[in-house]
């Protein structure tokens, strides 16, 4: 009998369906979401509206969508977060900062899947205007900072490549006034205040690339991430400072950069023994953090992979991108979690290590998950079967079977890369 309390039941439905309608732009559907910070593994539907995360659930009718997207047999994971990179690209040759060396964002993040790239120490309190007019705020990807302790960033020699003004020519006394190796321009409350200023944009500080015998610059960059409340990224090349001394220097939360790697200039992190060393052990228990940093020698895997065995793993897989290290044996931060997986890592934890570790550890904890209100930062990955191989800094190989592809990037619910046209529709 059709009453009152039906008709009720009858207009609340009906308004139900009337709100749910074409109230998503994009449904990513079947897909196999990982998503750590939520604890999520398993096959589910995201609907996105006006660039955000709007639900995430076992089923959402493509009805209610402007667009969906079939993501079957497909990984669904927060948009990836490359921890080191180096991006202030520019014109000057034979440099990081503001140089050729770097490699322009949006050209490569969305085609490896990562949507956050966290440029590690390119600039310096000195010329990071000039990174966030010309670079930051013109990219699409998203880019965050460690700024460096030199006043110039990675810059080499400021004289010969032009980056200081007339009046620093005229008051230089010394060849190295203003370049990354000089002492006196590294100005802890400098750049403090100016990660302070943006602090948007800047999440900590960076110590490296320093040749000298003192250890002035490491307690700089200490003392302006203490003034900044912010983490320290040591990307080691201090040939006078050992391993055991950087590490017992550096504080919880801080991030050991490279840490795989074999070179004279540093220890490594596995003895004779093929154990992991013991200080190393005693300095992530106390909380300092292990960065892959894969670059273009940093990465072996005569470290790799004994350390894995033993149980040592890294916190988050940065890649040192630059315009080196992308045409070796580090190709992309997809190669380097392709190489985890095959040495045995799950992919939760693979994931892991490129979306919610990396946001944790720079505090923002708006990005590398997919929970609902966060920008749609989304990529969709396939897992290749077949006979790949995978390279490291000293020309050794592993043989794999698995390798990750991008398929998609959305960046805040925007298609940004879409390998096979997933996104597109079909020709009639
Ligand atoms: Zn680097």
């Amino acid at each position: 009998m059709f009453t009152l309390k039906n008709l009720n039941l009858f207009l609340i439905f009906f308004w139900i369906s009337f709100c749910d309608a074409q109230i998503y732009d994009l449904i990513i559907k079947n897909g196999h979401v990982i998503d750590p910070k939520n604890n999520i593994d398993s096959k589910l539907d995201i609907g996105i509206a006006d660039g955000i995360i709007k639900k995430v659930s076992n089923h959402i009718p493509s009805e209610n969508s402007k667009k969906t997207i079939n993501a079957e047999d497909m990984y669904v994971v927060p948009g990836l977060i490359d921890i080191h990179t180096h991006v202030f690209v520019g014109g000057t040759p034979d440099v990081f900062a503001n140089g050729r060396n770097s490699v322009a964002a949006d050209n490569f993040s969305f085609r490896s899947g990562i949507t956050t790239m966290v440029d590690a120490g390119t600039s310096g309190w000195r010329n990071f205007p000039t990174f966030k007019k010309n670079v930051i705020d013109k990219s699409e990807t998203r880019i965050l900072v460690f700024l460096n302790i030199a006043g110039n960033g990675m810059s080499g020699n400021p004289i010969l490549t032009g980056l200081v003004d007339e009046e620093y020519i005229t008051n230089i006394t010394s060849d190295k006034k203003y370049n990354q190796q000089d002492i006196v321009d590294m100005d802890a409350k400098k750049t403090a205040s100016v990660i302070k200023e943006n602090n948007d944009v800047i999440i900590g500080v960076k110590i490296g690339h320093y040749e000298g015998k003192e250890i002035i610059p490491f307690e700089r960059a200490i003392e302006a991430a203490n003034i900044a409340n912010v983490p320290v990224i040591v990307e080691c090349h201090l040939p006078e400072l050992s391993l055991e001394n950087q590490l017992n220097m550096m504080r919880m939360g801080d991030i050991l950069s490279h840490t795989y790697e074999n070179v004279d200039e540093r220890e490594t992190v596995i003895d004779e023994d093929g154990k992991v060393r013991d200080y190393v052990i005693k300095a992530k228990k106390r909380g300092v953090l292990f960065d892959v940093s894969h670059g273009g020698y940093g990465f072996w895997f005569n470290q790799a992979l004994p350390a894995l065995k033993k149980g040592f793993k890294p916190d988050t897989f940065g890649s040192d991108l630059h315009k080196f290290s992308m045409n070796k044996g580090m190709k992309s931060i997809l190669n380097i979690m392709s190489k985890y997986l095959n040495m045995g890592m799950s992919m939760n934890d693979v994931i892991l290590r490129a979306t919610w570790n990396p946001a944790k550890i720079i505090k923002r904890k708006d990005i590398g998950s997919l929970s609902v209100g966060n920008d749609a930062d989304i990529s969709v990955l396939s897992l290749l079967n077949g006979n790949f191989g995978f390279v490291d800094a000293a020309g050794y190989k592993i043989i794999g079977d698995k390798k990750l592809q991008t398929e998609l990037t959305l960046k805040e619910g925007v298609i940004k890369w879409d390998l096979n046209g997933l996104g597109a529709k079909k020709i009639k």
